[in-house]
C-alpha cells in the first residue's frame, strides 16, 4: 500500500469509528444532534489522525529504507570477508572452504602458483611495485580461468587454484597456459623498468569427497620441484 493510501486508511478509519459512536449516543439518548456536531466528529478525528499517520507513515517508510541499507552492507561485509583486498580474490579461508566443498562427480585439479624472486621485487623496486604486481598476477591467472574455477590468494605470493571438472591432463595444460600468461607480462616499475615475472606451478589431482590438504600439499611439493628446477615451469604431482 502506498503512503498516501495509508494515511487516507487511518483518516476514514478515524472519521467512521467517531460518526459511528455519536450515531450510537443519538439512538441511546434519543436526542437530536445539531449538523455543527456532525461536522465537528468528521473534521476533528480527520485532523488528529491524519497527523498522527503521517508521522508513524514517515517513521515506518525510513525503517524499511534503514532495513534495506542493512541488508546491502550485511552483504557486502559478507563478500568483503572472503575476498583479499589487494587483489580481489577470494582468500585463504574462503579458498578451503569453497574447494573442499566441491562435488562434482567430474575429476580436478588443484594447482598452486608462487610468484618466482618475488622478495627481489620488494627490495629492488619497492613494495609498491611488489603490490602492482600481485595484482597483475593475480588478474593474468583469473583471466586464464573458466568462470566456475576458484582462484585464492593463499599466502602472501601464492595463488591456489581448483579448477573444476577438468582431468589431469587438462589442467596440466590451464596451468602451463597460466605460466605463459604471466611470463609474457610487460610488467614496468613506476620509472619504466622492466620487471621480469614468473611463476612455478604445482598441479595435483583432486576429487569430491578426497583430503583437500592432502592434495594441495601434493601441488605444493610439486611447485617446490618446479622451483628447485629452475623456477619459471609447471610440474605435476609425483
Ligand atoms: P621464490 O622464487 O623461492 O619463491 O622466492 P621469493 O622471493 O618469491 O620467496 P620469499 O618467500 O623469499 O619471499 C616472498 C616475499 O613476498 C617476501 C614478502 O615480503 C613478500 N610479500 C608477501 N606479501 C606481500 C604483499 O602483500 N605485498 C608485497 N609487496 N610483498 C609481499
Ligand atoms: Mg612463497
Ligand atoms: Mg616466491
Amino acid at each position: 500500500m502506498s503512503p498516501l493510501k495509508k494515511i487516507l486508511f487511518c483518516v476514514a478509519f478515524g472519521v467512521l469509528v467517531t460518526l459511528v459512536g455519536l450515531e450510537a449516543m443519538v439512538h441511546a439518548l434519543h436526542e437530536n444532534v445539531d449538523w455543527p456536531f456532525w461536522i465537528f466528529a468528521v473534521v476533528s478525528p480527520a485532523a488528529v489522525t491524519a497527523t498522527i499517520s503521517i508521522v508513524l507513515v514517515r517513521q515506518i517508510e525510513a525503517n524499511g529504507q534503514l532495513a534495506a541499507q542493512l541488508l546491502d552492507m550485511q552483504t557486502d561485509l559478507l563478500i568483503r570477508a572472503d575476498r583479499d583486498a589487494l587483489t580481489g580474490v577470494i582468500n585463504r579461508a574462503a579458498f578451503y572452504r569453497d574447494a573442499a566443498a566441491y562435488s562434482d562427480e567430474a575429476p580436478a585439479c588443484v594447482l598452486l602458483a608462487d610468484i618466482d624472486h618475488f622478495k627481489a621485487i620488494n627490495d629492488e623496486h619497492g613494495h609498491a611495485a611488489g603490490d602492482e604486481a600481485l595484482k597483475l598476477v593475480a588478474s593474468t591467472l583469473q583471466a586464464a580461468l573458466r568462470p566456475d574455477d576458484l582462484l585464492g590468494r593463499v599466502g602472501g605470493e601464492e595463488f591456489a587454484m581448483l579448477l573444476c571438472g577438468l582431468p589431469f591432463g587438462l589442467g596440466m595444460t590451464i596451468a602451463e597456459r597460466a605460466r605463459g600468461a604471466i611470463d609474457a607480462l610487460d610488467f614496468r616499475s613506476p620509472e619504466g623498468e622492466p620487471i621480469a615475472l614468473s611463476i612455478s606451478v604445482g598441479v595435483a589431482p583432486y576429487r569430491a569427497g578426497w583430503s583437500l590438504d592432502n592434495a594441495l600439499a601434493q601441488a605444493d611439493a610439486a611447485m617446490y620441484g618446479a622451483k628447485r628446477s629452475g623456477r619459471n615451469r609447471v610440474h605435476a604431482a609425483a
